[in-house]
């Protein structure tokens, strides 16, 4: 999720290193950390912001090898003993690691029977002292040893004093490049950090180790060596953050796909058709006895609420009520002790949502939360809860944290199921079309071009609706106040059947809608709706199911998305929505990432 840099070269390591860190600071990070070596390993780990001047007035290092990092905590509370580098139970090895181990758990404890002693909660820690655990005199052979143990994600870089001239890094699916130059090589997990000491850069793929000392790399996969030359970034600071991206939205927007990944590594039982969440554990058999579930959000984290009332309701067969936080905190919920309530907020720190949470508390209901952000005061609040560990989310506008709620509201909802009357083969059928997800997402994202040219043919009128029904009533609601928080242009999400109750006295040929229509239990209803727009001349942009040829008879446009289950469509439908507010807002020119009069976390009432 966040920062790795590393270097080792002819030059001290440590002011690089911590420049470096220093540069990765517009993530976001909770905690840093260094190792490098003189003589002996110096090890310095600290919780919030990196202060390098002040870091560099306390320490003082000839070290001309180390590795740092910036946390951004999915694993284990924002601590000092969480931060990385971590050490094994010597402290000979250290553990620099961006990513997520699925396995950590069954690891730990059998390395623990071993004993091995750990002095964090982290997953990462499971890692070094695996390589501790097979290290005889090589560091990249007991790495790469170790990595067979390992299933997860992982961008990672290692030193050992005992193996001391080299910095052994290694990749799944978590980025690492290495920058080259002479004499001296940096590792980082983002060009931001490196660029300013060097453009030439090596990336390292999957399944890749890089054993890299002060005289020369060597790139392996599967233990054979392979041959890579280094290529030339052009990008500037800026460009470098954003990933090459014009925009943090845009990235974001683009790392939809892997924050679903994210989200359910290995949290499933596909045999058991179940899920497993940790963060739910404690508050199990409680959870059995819940028939009444508040979900309480704002803006964004409001509409996933709004799909998790209808999730909990069709398949958990619990009373679900969703309401904004700024609205519940004032009402008069009705609390027993079979009554739960679950806060989402991207940051956790959301005023509005903290109120009704204290006021939960007080009235003795089940607090639940879905946050993003590991030690949030939501987090801290609530009795028990999931992380969606989608990354730092940078745009003002939420985008993929919102996919990240989604996917975890629709986890939770197979966890409530089965422990209700969710059969086996219904459990089992949610989470394999969980599994796909991430794969149809990226088919949507492919799309991008197409989307861009629709919003840009669209971007002279001045009101839109968005309509939608069932689970993607919320999905309209959505997709209209992304449009209007980033491009300022009116827009309304309107449930399907509504429209005729009223809104539809504004339909005309000024005034396009979007239409939410994959097929499923509404679509017939969503094509009356459309055709009672047609008829009043209002331009139709259609998100349908793929292979719905029918479609093109009444629909101006079309953006077709992947067939899933019924209560996954939104988690797919709100990608070309997401993808049309972008390209629609960049085209006017907007400020895209930071719109006016917004905040990223609303910590005021
Ligand atoms: N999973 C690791 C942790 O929680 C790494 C987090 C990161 O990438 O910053 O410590």
């Amino acid at each position: 999720m966040c920062g790795i840099v590393g270097y080792i070269g002819k030059q001290k390591a440590l002011p690089i290193i911590l420049s470096g860190l220093e540069r990765l600071e517009y993530r976001g990070y909770d905690s840093f950390g260094f190792c490098v070596f003189n003589s002996k390993p110096l090890l310095y780990k600290e919780v919030g912001k990196i202060s390098l001047a002040k870091a560099l007035a306390k320490i003082k290092s000839d070290g001309l090898i180390g590795i740092g990092h910036t946390r951004w905590a999915t694993t284990g509370e924002v601590t000092k003993e969480n931060a990385h580098p971590h050490s094994g139970c010597k402290e000979e090895i250290f553990v620099v690691h961006n990513g997520i181990i699925e396995n950590y758990k069954q690891l730990k404890e059998k390395l623990i029977k071993e004993g091995h002693k750990f002095k964090s909660e982290t997953d990462t820690e499971v890692i070094v002292h695996l390589i501790e655990k097979y290290f005889k005199d090589n560091l990249e052979k007991a790495v790469t040893r170790a990595l067979k143990d390992i299933r997860g994600t992982y961008g990672l870089a290692v030193i050992s004093v005992k193996d001391p001239d080299k910095i052994v890094a290694a990749r799944l699916s978590s980025p690492l490049i290495i920058g080259v130059s002479e004499d001296e090589f940096l590792i980082a997990s983002d060009p931001s950090a490196i660029i300013t000491t060097t453009r030439q850069i090596i990336i390292l793929e999957d399944n890749e180790v890089a054993v890299i000392k002060k005289d020369g790399l060597t790139i392996l996969k599967e233990e054979k060596e392979l041959k890579k030359e280094p290529e030339m970034i052009e990008w500037d600071i800026e460009q470098a953050e954003k990933g090459g991206y014009k925009h943090f939205m845009l990235k974001e927007i683009m790392e939809e796909p892997n924050v679903i990944e994210d989200a359910i590594r290995g949290r499933f039982i596909l045999e058991e058709g179940n899920v497993k969440l940790g963060g739910l554990e404690s508050v199990e058999k409680k959870l059995r006895e819940i028939n009444n579930i508040f979900l309480i959000g704002c803006g964004t984290a409001h509409y996933a609420c709004k799909i998790g009332e209808y999730m909990f309701e069709e398949y958990a067969d619990i009373l679900s009520q969703s309401d904004f936080g700024s609205e519940f905190r004032y009402r008069k919920p009705i609390v027993d002790k079979k009554t739960a309530s679950i806060f989402i907020s991207q940051s956790g720190e959301t005023a509005d949502t903290l109120g009704c949470l204290k006021e939960m508390k007080e009235k003795g209901a089940m607090c639940l939360g879905i946050t993003n952000v590991v030690g949030s005061s939501q987090s801290r609040e609530t009795n028990a809860g999931v992380y969606t560990r989608s990354g730092p989310e940078i745009a003002v506008a939420s985008t993929k944290a919102f996919i990240g709620q989604l996917t975890i509201l629709a986890m939770i909802t197979v966890y409530l199921g089965r422990q209700r009357n969710m059969s086996l083969t219904e459990g089992k059928e949610i989470v394999s079309a969980l599994k796909k997800l991430p794969l149809m997402a990226k088919e949507i994202l492919i799309q991008a071009e197409e989307i861009k040219k629709i919003a840009k043919k669209y971007n002279k009128y001045k009101d839109f609706f968005f309509i939608g029904r069932k689970y993607n009533y919320p999905i309209a609601l959505e997709g209209a106040l992304k449009l209007k928080e980033i491009s300022y242009v009116h827009a309304e999400g309107v449930a399907g059947g509504e429209l005729k109750h009223g809104p539809l006295a504004l339909i005309d040929k000024n005034c396009p809608t979007i239409a939410i229509c994959p097929t499923d239990a509404v679509y017939e209803k969503m094509i009356s709706n459309i055709e009672e727009i047609k008829a009043r001349k209002g331009p139709v942009i259609a998100i349908a199911s793929k292979g719905n040829e029918e479609i093109k008879k009444i629909a101006d446009e079309i953006i077709y998305i992947p067939k899933t289950l019924e209560i996954l469509t939104p988690i797919l439908s709100v990608i070309p929505l997401h993808l049309f507010a972008y390209y629609f807002a960049d085209s006017l020119g907007c400020d895209v990432d930071k719109p006016k009069n917004l905040a990223k976390s609303v910590t005021v009432e």
